[in-house]
């Protein structure tokens, strides 16, 4: 339970807010933004056996792990979820998220729909979800050359797989076109402050309510 929400008596439940898109519509860049935003929400980072990227630093953008590590934490129970995408294993860590819900801490996660889809079933009270499309397949394309950390035949193969992740759509509670950054990032915001205020999140509002009508 965190902070209070303008009384003592009520705290609220950690949430798991869960973004999505297709490659290069825009979430890494947007996760990036909310860490330095909002520094109550803790980042799950992933475990993946896809190759690191020149910009990425292990422990901070991914966990980079063989096929055989992979395997062995996936049939230890260690991910919360999993999933093959765009031909390689990724998965969410259940010992940093366990750990950030018992302190109170809402996290984000930056997963595909496979995943979003796992998480929801294992927490459907917690999971807020939100699927960002591009503007426009052009402007992905664009947005993938320009990142420039993939080789064309990986963006190829990115842009060919988006068709089937953006059918996906329907599936979250939230959908973003991600046009313009701060015009995207502020939605995000408003987003998680509205669903912080859930009347469902806030625990021990029966009790305040009780409270208040027994003095009346
Ligand atoms: P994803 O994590 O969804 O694969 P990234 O966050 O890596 O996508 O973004 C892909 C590229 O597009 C990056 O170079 C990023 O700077 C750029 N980008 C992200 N959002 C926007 C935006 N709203 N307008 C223009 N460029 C963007
Ligand atoms: P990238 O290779 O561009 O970092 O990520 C490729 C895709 O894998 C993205 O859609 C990203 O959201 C997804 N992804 C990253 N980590 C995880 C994870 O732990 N689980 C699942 N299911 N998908 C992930």
């Amino acid at each position: 339970m965190i902070e209070k929400l303008g009384n003592p008596e009520i705290g609220r439940r950690g949430l798991m807010l869960v973004l999505s898109s297709p490659s290069g519509a825009g979430k890494t860049t947007l996760t990036k933004l909310l860490r330095d935003e909002e520094p109550s929400l803790t980042l799950s980072i992933s475990v993946t056996t896809r190759p690191r990227r020149p910009s990425e630093v292990d422990g901070v953008h991914y966990f980079f792990k063989t096929a055989d590590e992979f395997k062995d934490m996936r049939d230890r129970g260690d991910l919360l979820e999993w999933a093959e995408v765009h031909g390689n294993f990724y998965g969410s860590p259940r010992k940093e998220i366990d750990k950030a819900l018992a302190g109170g801490n809402d996290i984000l996660f930056d997963i595909d729909y496979q995943g979003a889809m796992q998480v929801r079933k294992t927490a459907p009270d917690d999971v807020v979800s939100i699927f960002i499309l591009p503007p426009s397949i052009p402007e992905l394309r664009r947005r993938l050359e320009r990142r420039a950390e993939d080789s064309a035949t990986v963006i190829q193969q990115r842009l060919k797989n988006a068709k089937n992740e953006i059918d996906r759509w329907r599936d979250y509670d939230y959908v973003l076109v991600n046009d313009d950054l701060q015009a995207t990032f502020a939605k995000i915001r408003a987003i998680l402050a509205a669903e912080r205020l859930k009347r469902e999140r806030q625990i021990g509002l029966p009790k305040f309510v009780s409270g208040l009508l027994a003095h009346l």
